[in-house]
């Protein structure tokens, strides 16, 4: 595939209206594509249809853009990119098409409340006003973007396409989805979030299988045309919740994995691990803004540090860089970027190309599990009330990457694919609210061949109760809870006692252990002297513990070769350091000989891998504020006396020290990254 080694690539933002005369009018491909050449960008995404759903090209459906008087801007850009020898990916909006929206009333999707989507004002999650949502299970709307794509395919040759938008702002109540889902299920379209309930787990399942069957219809379209094209589905929504139905089944319709983030240095680690990881191929794609920190801040730019931190945490992952440019309202580029800024950062990173892609030596692996974006308390509520609020399921997990970066234990974060096979020695399920059938079949051979599991929070599945021999029984009517350790649990609960328990901000889980077999109880549940919530308290601005419980809060239980550890709740979204320091210590627990130990500081993210018999390692300072200072005094330790090691690119030795049977490898200073290979 194209895609081998393209790891430069760039967009230009352009969902530009038309309303006012000079829109676009100063359009110059040969000026942009002269900026990217300079630059050595390896790829252009080139906007054909934008979410005004006004073509750039000369089409037979719907209508061009009219500040382009006809100008065939997606036709020259590919001819100019192919010249300069960069690879075209062209890029094509659906569900998000205002065109399609306004000359076709019946393709629109229905909210909750009954409302399409331009009848929205001020609000949030794409309810502005501005976008023209229709939906994707209306047969019309798939004829339209299978024609227009059959169209883009056969009039232009390119290398690659970008869909973006394959998701659903909101759960949609058009007579598309109400007819399908009724003749699917025999049911209407529910009304209230149930998640004590399969039938409703199953209604969120299905739009997720609803949206990935959509996706590969769009993509079946374009290979129809032209096998070779590479497709691309907008991935980026997968870290929203259940609403957007963006699943990892979106997968099964893709090439490759790519979307674009505005979050800092841990976000992107944590997203490029899981994209490394779930990607059919590789590299993936991780797009992210000029502007700083995101696209609403058109005149603002990231610096020359931030920029190259970004390149070189995806490249690092195997990841190509994708810089999302935004384009004046009039066409105009600002070139300096280019010529300046971008020139010098792939100048420097891509000397660094040929050592990447092989896989991470890890010790732990943190699941995101897609099917189980929500949050179960959420019950009851009516969908037009729901919440869009990123939550627990997300927090908890980049919660526990945050941990783990920052103590230097080896770390991946893994899709629901991986799990069957994962060679790490732990996988963590933080806070992972069902789990399904299949995935459980996973997990359980994953045990059975000798793996340990951490579970914190709802324990997802019967078969996973039965495993760990308890039963749930509910949660703490209190929402402030602590953890006392027992004897047993001393040492991983280190700096607290019976008396000074852990304290849990938020309710437990509340469970029956049925199998006392192989169990050891490593906490109890205490709870405040008061129920929380009411004006009754023991100490007027705290809830300090007084009620003690036998109740278990934290369980190890031995399966065979495995061990199993639940918490009664996310341990790892602790803010306190010792809190903190609980999970770093459960997790250890479950690990053997790390693959190698560091005293990095806690932004400063270490990554080991191996490429064709060879062992490298980069050390990358993720600060997330500018500017990104210097750090003093690193080491890294690995397996074995005696060994070199050598900065890549320079050739530099860098020194070491033995002890033992192990080598300490000295990092006097680290600027922005490093990358060395020892031998
Ligand atoms: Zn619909």
């Amino acid at each position: 595939m194209w895609i081998e080694g393209n790891y430069r690539r760039n967009l230009m933002d352009m969902h530009i209206d038309d309303w006012n005369e000079e829109f676009l009018t100063k359009i110059n491909c040969e000026e942009y594509v002269e900026a990217l050449k300079d630059a050595g960008v390896q790829a252009a995404m080139v906007k054909a249809k934008p979410h005004t759903g006004l073509c750039y090209y000369p089409t037979s459906i719907g209508r061009m853009h009219k500040g382009l008087h006809g100008k065939d801007f997606l036709g020259e850009m590919i001819q100019r990119c192919h010249e300069a020898g960069i690879a075209v990916e062209v890029y094509f909006t659906q569900v998000f098409d205002n065109w399609a929206y306004e000359n076709h009333p019946e393709w629109r999707t229905v909210g909750p409340d009954g409302k399409n989507f331009r009848e929205y004002r001020n609000g949030g999650n794409f309810k502005t006003g501005r976008y023209g949502i229709v939906c994707p299970n209306n047969e019309g709307y798939r004829e339209y973007v299978k024609e227009n794509l059959q169209e883009l395919n056969r009039n232009y040759q390119f290398e690659g396409m970008f869909l973006d938008m394959t998701f659903w702002p909101d759960i949609c109540y058009c007579p598309s989805c109400r007819k399908k889902y009724l003749e699917e299920t025999g049911r209407e379209l529910p009304r209230t979030l149930r998640w004590d309930r399969k039938e409703f787990r199953e209604f969120v399942y299905l739009r997720e299988k609803w949206m990935a069957d959509y996706a590969k219809f769009a993509t079946a379209a374009i290979k129809e045309i032209n096998p070779e094209v590479t497709v691309e589905h907008q991935f980026s929504m997968i870290t929203s919740p259940w609403i957007n139905a963006s699943s990892e089944l979106l997968m099964e319709a893709v090439d490759y994995a790519g979307g674009d983030y505005y979050g800092g240095f841990l976000q992107q680690s944590f997203i490029n691990k899981y994209y490394k990881n779930v990607s059919p191929a590789l590299p993936f794609i991780y797009h992210t803004s000029r502007c700083d920190p995101e696209l609403v801040f058109h005149t603002t730019t990231k610096t020359k540090e931030e920029l190259l931190l970004h390149v070189m945490t995806a490249l690092v992952h195997n990841g190509a860089f994708l810089l999302v440019d935004a384009i004046n309202p009039d066409g105009s580029i600002v070139p300096e970027v280019y010529h300046g800024l971008m020139k010098e950062v792939y100048s420097i990173t891509r000397r660094y190309e040929s050592y990447v892609s092989g896989a991470f030596n890890h010790n732990a692996a943190i699941w995101f599990a897609s099917h189980a974006k929500y949050d179960p308390d959420e019950n009851g509520v009516d969908t037009c009330d729901k919440s869009f609020d990123r939550k627990i399921y997300m927090d908890a997990p980049v919660a526990a990457s945050s941990i783990l970066r920052s103590t230097n234990l080896p770390y991946e974060v893994i899709g629901s694919r991986n799990l069957e096979g994962e060679r790490a020695e732990v996988i963590i399920l933080s806070n992972v609210a069902a789990i399904r059938e299949e995935e459980m079949d996973a997990l359980e051979a994953y045990v059975k061949r000798g793996g340990n599991l951490y579970v914190s929070g709802p324990i997802g599945n019967p078969r996973l109760e039965k495993l760990l021999g308890v039963k749930v029984l509910g949660k703490t009517g209190h929402q402030f809870t602590y953890l006392s350790p027992t004897k047993e649990g001393e040492e991983i609960f280190e700096k607290f006692s019976r008396k000074v328990p852990l304290t849990i901000p938020m309710a437990q889980y509340e469970l029956e252990i049925v199998d006392e077999n192989e169990i050891t109880v490593l906490a109890t549940q205490t709870l405040p002297y008061t129920m929380t919530g009411t004006e009754e308290f023991a100490a007027i601005h705290s809830n300090p513990p007084g009620i003690y419980t036998d109740q278990p809060g934290v369980i190890r239980k031995m399966a065979g070769p495995s061990t199993l550890i639940w918490s009664a709740a996310p341990i790892e979204l602790s803010k306190p350091y010792w809190s903190r320091q609980v999970f770093y210590n459960i997790i250890r627990s479950l690990c053997g000989k790390l693959v190698f130990e560091s005293n990095a500081p806690k932004y400063v993210e270490v990554i080991n891998w191996n490429k064709e018999g060879r062992n490298y390692f980069a050390l990358l300072n993720q600060q997330e504020e500018a500017p990104i200072v210097p750090v003093y005094d690193i080491y890294v330790e690995v397996e074995g006396a005696g060994k070199t090691a050598k900065e890549l690119v320079s050739g530099k030795v860098l020194k070491t020290e033995i002890l033992g049977d192990r080598t300490r490898i000295l990092i006097d200073k680290l600027e922005l990254f490093m990358l060395f290979e020892v031998e």
